[in-house]
C-alpha cells in the first residue's frame, strides 16, 4: 500500500492538543500517512527564532501535503498572521471550506450543505497599511485581474467537478467600485464565457449575509475575496454547530496545507475540551485529495471509514463541550477509534 509523506504542525494553543487526537485516529484507521512534524506558530519562535521558519516551508513546498494546527495571531499589533504568510508564500489562493449538518448535531436548519471559496491572497489580507499622518493610518485593499480570473475558474471548475449547480457571488461593488467590481467582472466572466451552464447569483454581501441566516439550504457554492471569505466562514459554521465542526483546506496549483476554520482558541488552550472534530475533517479532505492525485482506492475508502466512524460517534451521543456534550478531546477521539474497530470487526 502507498504511504504518503506529510507536514504535520501542532500549532498554537488548542493547537497541539487537536492535532494529537486526530493523528491517534489517523494511525487507528491505518491511514497511509508518513508523518514529518515541523513547528510554525508562537511555538517557532523559541526553537527557531521566527513564527515560520523557512525550513517549514519549504517541506511543504517539496512534500506537497500538510496538516495544520492553527496559529495565534496577536490582535492590534505583533507580527503578521502566520497563517496568512502561509498562504501567500506557497501562493495557496483557494480556501475552500465545506458547511455540513451533521447527523447528532442539531442546530435551527436542516440540510444546510453548502461550501465557501475563498480568495486567500489578497484584497485587505495584502497587509499594506501605512500611517498617513500622526492621526491617520490606511489599510489597502488590492485586487488583481489575475487572482480574481484565477480563483473564479477555480470556483466554477469545483463546482462541476462535485456536480454543484449554483453559484453565488458576495461582493460590495457598489461601495468598492474597483476592488469588488473586478472582482464581480471575473467571476461574470468565467460565467459567460467558460461555464454558462451553472447557475450564477450575485449578492451584495450584507443582504446575502441576511439570506444565509434567513436560509442557508437556498446557497451551494459561495465565492468570496479573502476577509468577506473570512467573515462568512464563521457565520456559516455558527449555522451547523460551530467553529468545532467546520473543515478547510488551502489550495494552491502545487501543495496544499488541510487545516480547520477556528483560531488556536487561547480561552480554552491546555484544558483538553476542544472539540478535534474540524481538524479530522480537514485531514478526511486531506485523505480525499491523496487519494484523487493518485488514484488511490484504498486511502479514499481509509476517509470514508474514519467519516462513518465520526458520524457514528455523534449519532450515539459522544460530543465534546461546544456541541453540548461532556467528552474531552481525548474521549472523542475514543469514541471515534472504538466506532472505527467497531466497524471492522474488532
Ligand atoms: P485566534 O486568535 O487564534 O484566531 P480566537 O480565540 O480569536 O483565536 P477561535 O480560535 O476561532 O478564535 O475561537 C473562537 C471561539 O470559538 C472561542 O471561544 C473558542 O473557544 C471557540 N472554539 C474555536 N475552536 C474550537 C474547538 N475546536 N473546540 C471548541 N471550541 C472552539
Amino acid at each position: 500500500m502507498a504511504s504518503y509523506p506529510v507536514v504535520v504542525i501542532p500549532g498554537d494553543g488548542i493547537g497541539p492538543e487537536v492535532t494529537a487526537a486526530v493523528q491517534r485516529i489517523l494511525q487507528a484507521a491505518g491511514a497511509p500517512l508518513e508523518w514529518h512534524e515541523r513547528q510554525a506558530g508562537i511555538t517557532a519562535l523559541s526553537a527557531h527564532g521566527d513564527v515560520l521558519p523557512n525550513e517549514t516551508v519549504e517541506l511543504i513546498r517539496r512534500l506537497g501535503v500538510a496538516l495544520k494546527g492553527p496559529c495565534t495571531t496577536p490582535v492590534g499589533e505583533g507580527f503578521t498572521s502566520v497563517n496568512v504568510q502561509l498562504r501567500k508564500r506557497l501562493n495557496l489562493y483557494a480556501a475552500v471550506r465545506p458547511v455540513r449538518n451533521l447527523e447528532g448535531v442539531p442546530t435551527r436548519f436542516d440540510n444546510v450543505d453548502l461550501v465557501i471559496i475563498r480568495e486567500n491572497t489578497e484584497g485587505l489580507y495584502s497587509g499594506i497599511e501605512n500611517h498617513v499622518t500622526d492621526d491617520a493610518v490606511m489599510s489597502m485593499k488590492v485586487a488583481t485581474q489575475t487572482a480574481c480570473l484565477r480563483i473564479a475558474r477555480w470556483a466554477f471548475r469545483f463546482a462541476t467537478r462535485r456536480r454543484w449547480s449554483k453559484i453565488t457571488v458576495f461582493h460590495k461593488a457598489n461601495i468598492m467600485k474597483l476592488t469588488d467590481g473586478l472582482f464581480l467582472r471575473c467571476a461574470r466572466r468565467v460565467h459567460q464565457e467558460e461555464y454558462p451552464n451553472i447557475d450564477y447569483q450575485e449578492l451584495i454581501i450584507d443582504a446575502g449575509c441576511m439570506r444565509l441566516v434567513q436560509d442557508p439550504t437556498k446557497f451551494q457554492v459561495l465565492l468570496l475575496e479573502n476577509l468577506y471569505g473570512d467573515v462568512v466562514s464563521d457565520l456559516c459554521a455558527g449555522l451547523v454547530g460551530g467553529l468545532g465542526v467546520v473543515p478547510g483546506a488551502n489550495i494552491g496549483d502545487e501543495q496544499a496545507v488541510f487545516e480547520a476554520v477556528h483560531g488556536s482558541a487561547p480561552d480554552i488552550a491546555g484544558q483538553g475540551v476542544a472539540n478535534p472534530l474540524a481538524l479530522l475533517m480537514s485531514a478526511v479532505m486531506m485523505l480525499n485529495h491523496l487519494a484523487e492525485k493518485a488514484a488511490d482506492a484504498a486511502c479514499r475508502d481509509t476517509a470514508d471509514r474514519i467519516k462513518q466512524a465520526y458520524n457514528r460517534a455523534l449519532r450515539d451521543g459522544a460530543k465534546t463541550r461546544d456541541l453540548g456534550g461532556d467528552l474531552s478531546t481525548d474521549g472523542f477521539a475514543s469514541a471515534v477509534i472504538s466506532r472505527l474497530i467497531a466497524a471492522s470487526g474488532g
